[in-house]
């Protein structure tokens, strides 16, 4: 109890800018830790993020990670294991993280809605395979996307890379649904839009709290599903 009232007071000092937190831990307690608390709905870069190319960020982790497994007594010349730092490094940049890189941001064309449909668009069960940024261990669940059309629909599948490209990244749950959703926003053009991310933490599960069967539900409403019965509409199709 005393630990907690003095973690709270931590954290109020702590903020900086208003979005954000300082270096993690004050006088060794960990700010954020196990609270999976989200502090901005940016991922937090810093400004020389883009000055290396891919290739040289993969060497650089590549050496890193050696030095890890070393520190952790590792004999890297083992078969198995001399392989491992050039196979993580390139699995960090061009799969699990490639989505902290705007450059791999999908492209996305619009087309004119034809049909007319002016319905709700329901696409319900797609992929997430994220990284938690508080253990760098993953998220994995699906996730549920609504939006009426405001004249324009996008690729359906486009809606599958837009939630991918925002999921590969260090994240936190919350931050990943308010990216998604406002990405959705921009380019369908429309504030109708709604997403329901439900996943499983490995961080939960695997480590700390040991505990296998919780999930994480977190939901972004905007525009016309701000309304409850349309909101009612959109989680009725889920259950279908
Ligand atoms: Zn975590």
């Amino acid at each position: 109890m005393k630990d907690d009232i003095k973690l709270l007071k931590l954290n109020g000092k702590s903020r900086i800018n208003g979005n954000g937190y300082s270096n993690g831990k004050i006088n060794g307690y960990d700010i954020i830790g196990d609270n999976h608390i989200a502090t901005s709905t940016d991922t937090p870069m810093h400004k020389n993020a883009f000055v290396l190319s891919d290739d040289a960020k993969m060497e650089i982790i590549k050496d890193k990670f050696r030095d890890i497994l070393e520190t952790m007594g590792l004999d890297l010349t083992d078969d198995s294991l001399q392989g491992t730092p050039q196979r993580v490094a390139k699995m960090f940049v061009q799969e699990i993280f490639y989505g902290l890189n705007p450059e791999n941001k999908p492209m996305v064309s619009v087309f004119e809605n034809k049909f007319n449909y002016g319905e709700m668009l329901v696409e319900k069960n797609i992929n997430v395979n994220s990284t938690c940024e508080h253990h760098f261990l993953p998220i994995v669940g699906k996730a549920h996307v609504a939006y009426f059309s405001s004249g324009q629909v996008i690729g359906l599948s486009k809606i599958n890379r837009i939630v991918d490209y925002f999921a590969r990244r260090p994240q936190v749950q919350e931050r990943l649904t308010v990216q998604i959703a406002n990405e959705l926003k921009k380019v369908l053009h429309t504030n109708d839009v709604a997403i329901i991310i439900d996943a499983k933490h490995m961080c939960v599960s695997s480590r700390g709290i040991q505990d296998e069967s919780s999930s994480t539900v977190t939901a972004e409403y905007s525009g016309k599903f701000k309304d409850k019965s349309v909101r009612e509409e959109f989680l009725k199709y889920l259950d279908l």
